[in-house]
């Protein structure tokens, strides 16, 4: 894996080359400082092509976040180009996973954003499961708390706001936990360490609303899209903790763990321990959706001809 992996042709700064000879030195800027801003989007195999799972709406949100980080990005069309691109130049015949970063990639000592050259890249990756969808997974609330939005915005998909993530992770990992729940600046339910988070209290769907120090998701509104199309009422509104332990199902959404049933949380477990009835209708209409066997969504998918 690790071989192929490094025989994928990246793209970086206008060249393509493999991504063992796509190096940056050892002082830029985003390295020292964490000044750059990402985006994780996954391509879907059909069998016959790859579909990009909404491509634009990604490179939107990574255009608009390099600007609110005064950083310049290539245009949204360029992004989706060099997406496709990549895919093709790959020849992918998996699911996949795209990787595009705008960073600082000069050699600036001071911390500041207005100096530093904007740089841009982009590789892909075949990827299965990000996390086990079918098992349910084991989560903890995490002693560390989410960024605020006057520290490192969440909304800002920041590359040196991951610290953060990883600390979550890490801590629910060497606990013997598969992921982990943030809790923000208030004490409130944020989100998993890379996924939004969705309750279901008496047939309804609550999710941290966005001044709740989330990242915007782009896989938690088309969540929120499908459940009402299914007819279940959706409330995005704070969510306390001790929510999360009368919950009748919980379930994490993401581009990497697509939409993932929790089984339990800090060793409760949330309902019956089972897969929840409006999980695995979720679920299955995500699939659907991204597997392009649902016409009605074919405006989610970007086919790579
Ligand atoms: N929250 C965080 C902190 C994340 O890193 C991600 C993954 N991008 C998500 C939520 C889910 O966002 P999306 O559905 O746009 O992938």
């Amino acid at each position: 894996m690790a071989e192929q992996q490094n025989d994928t042709i990246a793209y970086l700064n206008g060249n393509w080359a493999p991504l063992s000879e796509s190096v940056v030195p050892i002082n830029t800027h985003a390295l020292q400082y964490g000044t750059g801003c990402f985006e994780g989007i996954r391509g879907y195999w059909d069998g016959e092509q790859v579909n990009v799972l909404f491509m634009r709406e990604h490179f939107e949100r990574l255009a608009s976040n390099a600007k609110m980080l005064m950083m310049k990005s290539p245009s949204v069309d360029e992004m989706c180009q060099i997406a496709i691109d990549a895919i093709k130049k790959n020849d992918i015949k998996s699911n996949c996973y795209l990787r595009p970063v705008v960073y600082k990639g000069s050699f600036e000592l001071s911390p500041d954003l207005i100096n530093p050259e904007d740089h841009y890249m982009c590789y892909v990756l075949p990827l299965g499961d990000y996390l086990d969808t079918s098992k349910g997974l084991e989560v903890c609330v995490s002693s560390w708390t989410r960024l605020g939005d006057n520290a490192i915005p969440t909304r800002a998909k920041a590359t040196g706001g991951y610290m953060n993530s990883s600390l979550a992770k890490t801590e629910a990992v060497l606990n013997g936990y598969d992921e982990a729940i943030v809790l923000n600046e208030w004490g409130q339910v944020a989100e998993g360490s890379a996924e939004n988070i969705f309750l279901v209290r008496d047939g309804v769907l609550i999710t941290p609303d966005k001044t709740a120090g989330i990242l915007e998701g782009i896989t938690r509104q088309s969540i929120i899209g499908l459940a009402e199309e299914l007819g279940y009422k959706v409330e995005e509104r704070p969510v306390a903790r001790t929510e999360l332990y009368r919950a009748d199902e919980c379930f994490l959404v993401g581009t990497g763990c697509q939409v993932s049933w929790v089984k339990t949380i800090d060793r409760r477990e949330i309902g019956s321990g089972q897969r929840g009835a409006v999980s695995e209708a979720i679920q299955e209409a995500y699939e659907n959706a991204v597997y392009g066997r649902d016409a009605s969504k074919s405006s989610w998918l970007s086919p790579v001809k």
